[in-house]
């Protein structure tokens, strides 16, 4: 397979075909969804968490600790990895190019943000962010009870985030003002200006860091469709 980028005037090109097949319901979306390989995971991933919190039992309104803290610390995650991974550029070091697979992956992503099926979670970043979070979650709580509450919130987290992501480069246009208000918010940073709005499904990181500006203030970027300056 050939690593390079299609030209961007033929993505283009190809981009009316490719959204008259877009689903335009929840219906049409939700097959098309469970087809991918990154959604599969997720929902194996909550389904094992929920059942392993279940079995430990011991329930206990510090059961909500973990999950205030990731609601509160999931925005800036979002903004995080989509800034300083998602958005890394090649880079030169010692001569050699180093351009990871992820960053490669979200620049196709916004060269041709209508295509379906390059916009998951790449299925190999699962190999370490897994056992990361749980890791992490293990680390930071006192039982086996409350990591199990913090990695089953978590990964339901990141199977809504994978859901909203994916229906907002669908022609579903969703009724709810909060929903309304994460797909305006990503089909600016796909269309308008690639170095704003970069969270997802929790807007709050933008607020906190400074990349929710008016829209009138904020030039049309060239370069929202490659990355590359
Ligand atoms: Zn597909
Ligand atoms: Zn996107
Ligand atoms: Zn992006």
């Amino acid at each position: 397979m050939s690593a390079q980028p299609m030209p961007a005037s033929d993505a283009a090109s190809a981009e009316p075909a490719v959204r008259a097949a877009s689903p335009r319901t929840l219906r049409e979306a939700l097959p098309v969804f469970l087809r991918h390989g990154s959604p599969r995971i997720l929902i194996a991933c909550v389904g094992i968490a929920v059942a392993a919190r279940v079995a430990a039992g011991g329930w206990s309104a510090w059961d909500l600790v973990p999950l205030v803290a990731l609601v509160l610390y999931w925005p800036i995650q979002e903004w995080g990895i989509h800034v300083f991974i998602l958005h890394a550029k090649p880079r030169r070091v010692f001569g050699r190019t180093i351009d990871l697979r992820v960053p490669r992956k979200h620049r196709a992503h916004h060269r041709e943000p209508w295509r379906l099926d390059i916009l998951f979670i790449p299925m190999h970043s699962f190999l370490y962010t897994i056992p990361i979070l749980a890791g992490v979650w293990w680390l930071v709580t006192p039982s086996a009870s409350l990591a199990l509450t913090g990695i089953a919130a978590h990964f339901a987290l990141a199977l809504h985030y994978e859901w909203v992501h994916f229906l907002v480069h669908t022609r579903v246009t969703p009724r709810n003002a909060y929903y309304q208000r994460l797909w305006k918010s990503h089909r600016r940073h796909h269309f308008k200006n690639e170095n704003y709005w970069f969270g997802v499904t929790m807007l709050s990181g933008d607020r906190l860091l400074g990349t929710a500006p008016d829209v009138a203030d904020v030039p049309t970027s060239p370069t929202a469709r490659t990355l590359l300056a």
